[in-house]
């Protein structure tokens, strides 16, 4: 039987959630409950959001454009592992099926498990072989520090400093594995903002890593302007 994976959201292009450009996958459902969660909307795990995995694989497989690698955060990816494992192995398998010549495309993958955890499960771990870098642990607020006094590429793509980047393949190793000399924006943009016309409705989506208070302060700026925010993901 297809696995079904309870999905948030896919996106394309992804720049700035990992090197390049990038296709995202959010999943939803996730029982953490961090404090201070910016995706607060993908915790229920909604039965209404099961995708077969092969479509989330059929969407990946007609991006138009170049595709650098897949980012799968959420969500906790780590809740639905048989889903995930699906996903992870069809990745790999469109990733082998790819022209010699196209450019190496790295799967990465967000955890709020530390990576201890995650590597003393059989299970976690099959799937982390199969990826090319895990950022693991949960996000702590405090450990985010504010927009204006964050130092350019002190967390790359973290969301909090106690979070670890872990290479997992040479191909991880080179795109992962050295920060220093990297910074923030010539890792690329820190948020982007996409906006999406459903059947609830026109939703606005930030993509990426925002720091503390970057989120209040969007929400400020965008009333000034007249625009209301309403329900938004960052606030119980
Ligand atoms: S930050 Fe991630 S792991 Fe933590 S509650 Fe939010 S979605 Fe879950």
């Amino acid at each position: 039987m297809t696995a079904e994976l309870l999905l948030a959201k896919a996106h394309y292009p992804v720049t700035a959630l990992g090197p390049g450009v990038r296709a995202g996958i959010w999943t939803q459902g996730c029982t953490l409950h961090c404090n201070g969660c910016l995706s607060r909307d993908t915790w229920a795990a909604d039965p209404g959001k099961a995708v077969p995995v092969e479509a989330v694989l059929g969407w990946l497989e007609s991006l138009p454009g170049p595709v650098d690698g897949v980012t799968i955060s959420g969500g906790e990816p780590f809740q639905q592992p048989e889903a995930l494992h699906a996903l992870v192995r069809g990745i790999r398998a469109w990733r082998e099926s790819r022209p010699d010549d196209a450019v190496p495309l790295d799967i990465l993958v967000y955890s709020g498990y530390v990576y201890s955890r995650l590597s003393r499960s059989t299970e976690a771990r099959e799937i982390l072989d199969m990826c090319d870098a895990v950022i693991a642990g949960p996000y702590v607020e405090r450990l985010n520090p504010e927009g204006r006094h964050a130092r350019s590429g002190s967390l790359l793509w973290k969301g909090s400093a106690n979070q670890r980047v872990v290479p997992l393949s040479p191909l991880g190793r080179d795109r992962y594995a050295t920060p220093a000399g990297k910074t923030e924006q010539a890792a690329g943009p820190r948020m982007q903002v996409s906006v999406d016309e459903g059947p609830e409705g026109r939703r606005v989506y930030y993509i990426g890593i925002p720091r503390r208070g970057d989120m209040e302060h969007l929400t400020t700026t965008l009333e000034r302007a007249g625009v209301r925010a309403g329900d938004v993901s960052w606030r119980p």
